[in-house]
């Protein structure tokens, strides 16, 4: 047994310090971003008006924010709205092949560059990526591996087969939260890592199993060991406002990954009963239930269910989230989110206030 004694931080025990800025104004704050990912080899040849019409030489151009795959989040209908934004959504993995490839199928070429398909890491999922890549003539161009637990070697290999064998499409894999494991998966073929075990809103696996790892230390030693390799990090879970996104970009982190933030709007689809909608994790009992015939008996739910207020139309959620961030650029003197990072100082604070009101596992 070992015990690491330094400090691990969460959004709620840290503040960014405000500095001297030149900015006159919020509107000049640029939230967009042209990335190049380390390991995609862009391949299209058939479609390279539309590539320059949407990516100013880089392979993501726009606002580094991503809807979640979750039930309530990454739906066809969110994505196209996020779309707008240039914002990113990971799909639900439960829709059908016939169902996605109806979607990617159609005339609108932006989906293919802001809207990411999401997998397991299991043979049936690798053949269900197939499928639909095939039906569509190639259509994915991002796909996000998503599994609880980013540390088995079983993963490792997926992600390494699966670059093997397609080098022309944008790799997301994850959850991992550690330094080694997240230039494994990147020396593995990854382009984006995806960092969080246990912050989410709706997630139980801290009380459940004991294992997690402070959020936005997570965010700083993955983004560090990430851009080392030059590749790429998505802060996923625990952003409870848009502080906490700013937060995270300040720690470093390429996108940020919003699951409960953007849950309970009619992009969502869910039944609005009294005002309020029902939101639930997507390894919780009522998700197992819906998808997959139930818990198995040798698994513990780790998420839960939870009731959000209902919202309307995700547009004035985003609206308010990209205000805080012009803000918060504005305050601590970053001209472009990009710069975020290198101008955030972070105060550590001990506020319960913050404490109360954040996730709480
Ligand atoms: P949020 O933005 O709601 O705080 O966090 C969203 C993230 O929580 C998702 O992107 C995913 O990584 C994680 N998540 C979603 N459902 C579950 C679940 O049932 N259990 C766990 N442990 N994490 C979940």
């Amino acid at each position: 047994m070992q015990i690491e004694n330094d400090i691990k931080l969460d959004y709620s025990d840290v503040l960014i310090k405000p500095k001297r800025s030149t900015l006159k104004s919020r509107k000049e704050v640029d939230l967009e971003r042209v990335m190049r990912f380390r390991n995609y080899k862009a391949d299209f040849p058939e479609n390279v008006r539309e590539y320059s019409e949407y990516h100013g030489g880089g392979h993501f151009d726009g606002i580094p924010i991503i809807a979640a795959n979750m039930d309530g989040v990454g739906t066809f209908e969110m994505a196209d709205a996020l779309m707008k934004h240039n914002i990113m959504t990971c799909l639900k993995k439960t829709y059908t092949v016939n169902e996605l490839v109806e979607y990617f199928d159609s005339d609108h070429y932006k989906r293919s560059w802001y809207v990411a398909m999401s997998i397991g890491s299991t043979d049936a999922d690798y053949l269900k990526f197939r499928n639909v890549q095939e039906l569509t003539d190639g259509k994915i161009r991002i796909l996000c591996v998503d599994v609880a637990n980013g540390y088995t070697e079983a993963f490792s290999n997926f992600i390494y087969q699966l670059r093997l064998n397609h080098s022309n499409i944008i790799i997301i894999a994850g959850n991992v939260v550690t330094a080694d494991m997240t230039q494994e998966l990147i020396l593995n073929g990854a382009d984006i890592v995806k960092v969080g075990i246990g912050p989410g809103s709706v997630c139980t696996t801290r009380i459940k199993t004991g294992i997690g790892y402070p959020q936005l230390s997570a965010v700083i030693e993955c983004a560090d060991s990430a851009h080392g390799l030059g590749g790429h990090i998505i802060a996923d879970g625990g952003c409870t406002n848009a502080g906490d996104v700013a937060k995270a970009f300040g720690g470093g982190a390429d996108f940020v990954m919003l699951g409960g933030m953007l849950a309970g709007h009619d992009e969502g689809g869910g039944e609005v009963e009294d005002g309020k909608v029902k939101f639930y994790g997507m390894s919780s009992e009522t998700a197992n239930d819906k998808h997959f015939g139930g818990l198995k008996d040798y698994r513990a739910a780790e998420g839960k269910d939870v009731l959000v207020p209902y919202r309307g139309a995700v547009d004035t959620t985003i609206q308010d989230i990209l205000g805080g961030l012009r803000s918060a650029c504005t305050y601590s003197g970053a001209k472009r989110i990009k710069d975020l990072t290198k101008c955030t100082t972070f105060v550590r604070v001990n506020n319960t206030h913050n404490k109360v009101f954040g996730n709480g596992t």
